[in-house]
């Protein structure tokens, strides 16, 4: 806590504070002060109101908790949302969304699209996305620019992508972009093999290689289905989990993104190895995938954070609604109504989601010294009413049009609703007309 002299920057007096970490707290009265970007005071509001504060905010039936972290998805994505519905993945994938791809993603694709994301995340409470998408250095100046904090994966396939002809090229392209932005506050480059099924033993020991002698992360869809499984097991006699195994990649720096297939050799692989998985409960409904048993994985003490996948599969970037829908789901498939309650859901939304991308350190919780990431939901509407739980309230009962105010690193980026670095109705225009041009008319 600092001396009543020390000036805060601004200091917030919400109704309800969930820092999450002590888990299942929710302060009333109390206040939280940013001091150059960092929190520096959580304590009772009589206390706070002795501080010297540049700014003070009052915040009447709001809840004050850490940015919701988007630890899955592919930004530039929204700009093919809902061009391919209702298919299955592998139909979705080869016949719509890489041909697709193939004829319009280029890097002002990436810009517009990705500015399109941001913009959208950060209206729904959305601190931190992680993005795994082609041109990541496109990506990375517009998170630079938004003011947004996030975890851009570098796509590495083994066959030509937008912007890289080979596997080698692209992960020397992520070398030299994790070089650049090894300081960055705000951005963190981690290595993307896209999938088991995409991506060879060769170039997945390299990246191996490459992400220990960087202290990288390695970001990967894996067991996304079925039938993902059910090849592997038939052409190379393993599946792919066991397979990432050998290979040596599985650790806390390996993030597993979908999961539906776990069997008990995998979960024990999971548990030994320390593996974070990312849970994208509405794109694996969407594509009927099946299911990641996150309460299994929670009981087992798996690390276990949440995505909301591309816009092309979801159709939304809602990290509030998606964590809804975990919650409801976990039950479902664990069968018991305890099954991933509120608090343990907004936990995975935060905490869980910047554990596993490595930026736990710095962020996930409200808790002095952590940086202010921060979003509040204005819980005065009627359809909150009467509040008795304010984190039951908020995942059973709030959606993402709730989101009041928004800040990263201290920087307020959302106010009272309204973007402050972006322009909504310019963003709706760019990604309008892109719409026309893809869909195949333009404009007379
Ligand atoms: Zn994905």
């Amino acid at each position: 806590m600092p001396n009543s002299a020390a000036a805060l920057d601004l200091l917030l007096l919400p109704t309800w504070l969930v820092p999450v970490e002590p888990a299942g707290v929710v302060l009333k009265e109390h206040a939280l002060g940013i001091r150059d970007g960092r929190i520096v005071f959580i304590g009772p509001r009589a206390a706070a109101l002795k501080l010297n504060a540049t700014e003070v905010r009052e915040l009447p039936d709001m809840l004050l908790c850490p940015g919701l972290i988007n630890a899955h998805g592919h930004a530039a994505m929204t700009l093919f949302r809902g061009l391919a519905d209702d298919l299955p993945l592998m139909t979705w994938l080869e016949n719509h969304i890489w041909p697709a791809e193939a004829k319009w993603v280029d890097e002002a694709f990436v810009r517009d699209g990705t500015d399109l994301a941001i913009a959208e995340q950060i209206k729904g409470g959305i601190t931190c996305f992680s993005d795994l998408y082609f041109f990541p250095k496109v990506a990375s100046e517009r998170v630079h620019n938004s003011g947004i904090r996030a975890q851009i994966a570098i796509p590495i396939l083994d066959f030509p992508i937008p912007g890289a002809s080979t596997a080698d090229e692209a992960i020397r392209q992520g070398v030299e972009l994790f070089g650049d932005l090894k300081h960055h506050e705000r951005i963190k480059v981690t290595f993307g093999p896209h999938a088991p099924y995409t991506v060879g033993d060769e170039t997945l020991e390299k990246i191996r290689v490459i992400a220990e002698e960087l202290d990288a992360s390695i970001h990967m869809h894996v067991h996304e289905t079925a039938y993902e499984v059910q090849q592997s097991v038939e052409q190379r006699g393993e599946r792919p989990l066991a397979r990432l195994g050998r290979l040596g990649l599985l650790g806390p720096r390996f993030q597993a993104v979908h999961m539906t297939q776990i069997s008990d050799e995998d979960l024990v692989l999971l548990v030994e190895s320390n593996t974070n998985v990312i849970h994208c409960p509405e794109s694996n409904l969407k594509l009927a995938s099946g299911f990641c048993p996150v309460e299994r994985l929670w009981q087992a003490g798996v690390n276990v954070a949440v995505g909301t996948d591309g816009a092309a599969s979801n159709n939304d970037l809602d990290l509030l609604g998606e964590t809804r829908t975990a919650a409801l789901l976990a039950k479902a498939v664990a069968g018991s109504a305890t099954a991933l309650d509120a608090h343990r859901a907004l936990r995975m939304a935060t905490l869980n989601g910047a554990r596993a991308l490595g930026i736990e350190a710095d962020v996930g919780s409200l808790e002095v010294g952590k940086a202010a990431d921060i979003v509040a939901f204005d819980l005065s509407g009627l359809a909150q009413q009467p509040v008795y739980d304010p984190v039951s309230q908020l995942i059973y009962a709030t959606g993402r049009d709730c989101v009041k105010h928004l800040w990263v690193a201290g920087k307020q980026l959302l106010d009272d609703r309204r973007l402050t670095r972006l322009d909504e109705k310019q963003l709706c225009a760019t990604a309008k007309a892109w719409g026309q041009r893809i869909s195949g008319h333009t404009e007379s």
